[in-house]
């Protein structure tokens, strides 16, 4: 997981590192009440999980008010490499005497870390890696080891950082190392690091990638930094409660166990759908192998609720788990929702014990339940369902 610049700089200070933390703002009028403990210049900084915003335009310096709302207006809704601007950083600005670079990223193919480090910060490190490789000093870390003052102090004489503030610099080398393996991170980036008119050392942009393969060691960590702003509020629904689930853009809901059987669902209802002209899934949703009653329950629930959806399709193939308790799931969820159930389904299950998985389902007697023997059949009849609902006829003119 990649964190924004805010993030990582909060992240940063949580260690030590000297950085700027100004405040979050989402419009002009939080970006002024943001200055009104600040002194200018601030700087105003788009917030993208992406490098080069200094270059697109995306970090002005204002001077006044004035200016602050000027490039408040000009960045929000600017797109920077596809990365639309929402969220805005306004920092107090620094004097910058010296801009360098520090970073430290996982070596997977030397089974270790690898510290960067320049005395070149600030533009583009890539073109500094090209044109003068000699100023862009790399030095391995053996893990076991860890970090120590002399490997710090090697890091930013070989980044050759004036010598007058190489122990200030090496103690941040240090504090972000320890970031580094604290937070399970494959990527620590400081770009630019500074030295600022007074001879600090400051930390004034950060980039961070969070292992996503250590969360359940960083449960609370990977909490507060995830991003749902471009995620549908369904999928986080369903992501609290374990579903794997993704929102499409039709009109039939999907449940399925097994992340194949459902994509296997999505086409044969497309393809159903074709005929009628616009009958799509409305969604992806595995609700897994064990398919108990309240994931059912959990699932039913989430797309239920969804208003584009018309008709709901629920298939699922009981292996381990006999068709007997899916059925029972089904039905447990369906009496449980009661009222708030008022969708057709289509039931299509198949697999171990059907006979008396189908028998379950009949006998409970639900109302806007049809079931279907097989997966296309099941298909055909819920896109015919949905075009009932919508007025809509098929190719065919049925
Ligand atoms: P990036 O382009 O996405 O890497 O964004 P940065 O946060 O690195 O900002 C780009 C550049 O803006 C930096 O290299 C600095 O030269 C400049 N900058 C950022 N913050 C300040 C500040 O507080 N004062 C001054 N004078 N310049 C700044
Ligand atoms: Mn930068």
């Amino acid at each position: 997981m990649d964190l924004y610049e805010h993030q990582a700089k909060k992240l940063f200070a949580r260690y030590g590192v000297p950085t700027v933390q100004g405040s979050v703002v989402y419009n002009s009028e939080q970006a002024a009440g943001a200055v009104a403990d600040m002194e200018f210049p601030v700087v105003v900084k788009a917030q993208v999980k992406v490098g080069g915003r200094g270059k697109a335009g995306g970090v002005k310096l204002a001077h006044n008010l004035q200016e602050l709302n000027q490039y408040t207006n000009e960045i929000l809704g600017m797109d920077i490499k596809s990365h639309r601007v929402r969220r805005l950083l306004v920092d107090p600005g620094v004097d910058i005497a010296e801009e360098y670079y520090l970073s430290f990223l996982l070596d997977r193919s030397n089974r270790g870390y690898l510290a960067m480090c320049s005395v070149s910060g600030g533009m583009d490190i890539e073109q500094v890696a090209k044109d003068t490789p000699e100023l862009l000093a790399k030095i391995p870390i053996n893990p076991v080891d860890g970090l120590t003052r002399e490997c710090a102090l090697e890091i930013v004489k070989k980044g050759q950082l004036p010598e007058e503030i190489q122990d200030k610099a090496a103690s941040v080398v240090q504090q972000l190392y320890e970031v580094m393996i604290d937070a399970d991170a494959t990527l620590v980036e400081v770009n630019p690091l500074v030295r600022t008119t007074d001879d600090e050392i400051l930390a004034i942009d950060g980039k961070v990638t969070l292992d996503n393969n250590s969360e359940f060691r960083h449960l609370s960590l990977f909490d507060e930094f995830r991003d749902d702003s471009g995620a549908d509020f369904r999928e986080i629904a369903a992501k609290k409660v374990g579903l794997n689930y993704v929102k499409l853009d039709g009109n039939v809901g999907i449940i399925g166990n097994g992340a194949g059987l459902v994509m296997s669902t999505l086409d044969v209802v497309a393809y159903a759908g074709e005929k009628y002209g616009d009958i799509k899934p409305a969604n992806f949703l595995d609700i897994g192998g064990g398919a108990s009653a309240e994931v059912m329950e959990a699932g039913l629930r989430i797309i239920m609720d969804d208003p584009d959806v018309e008709a709901i399709f629920v298939n699922v193939f009981g292996g381990i788990t006999s068709c007997v308790e899916v059925a029972s799931g089904i039905v447990k969820a369906l009496q449980s929702l009661g009222d708030s159930a008022e969708k057709p389904i289509v039931i299509r299950i198949d697999g171990n014990a059907v006979e008396e998985g189908r028998k379950v389902i009949e006998e409970a007697n639900l109302p806007y339940i049809t079931t279907a023997a097989r997966m296309d059949e099941g298909a055909r009849m819920v896109a015919r369902i949905t075009a009932d609902r919508l007025g809509l006829s098929n190719s065919e003119g049925e």
